[in-house]
């Protein structure tokens, strides 16, 4: 499984493939849409980090609880 990953911060559209490795959803609860919709993928902090890990190494850290990283789509492939 691979997953697309579109992130809007500020005017700039992030796009990369999510390469995690979530596990089956009746095992963990937890599938890729869940994480980055309303998992811990949902916090500008790990969203900031999948941009730092597939996009831009140089992107800031984000603080927890913040909503300057929009989610614009999860495309599972
Ligand atoms: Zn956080």
């Amino acid at each position: 499984m691979s997953v697309e990953i579109v992130l809007k911060y500020k005017e700039t559209t992030y796009r990369f493939v999510d390469e995690s490795e979530y596990g089956p959803e009746e095992i963990t609860g937890e599938t890729a849409e869940f994480y980055w919709e309303d998992g811990n993928g949902s916090c500008d902090c790990n969203r900031a980090n999948g941009i730092r890990k597939y996009c831009d190494p140089t992107f800031p850290e984000m603080n927890c609880g913040g909503d300057e990283i929009d989610l614009i789509s999860v495309t599972v492939m």
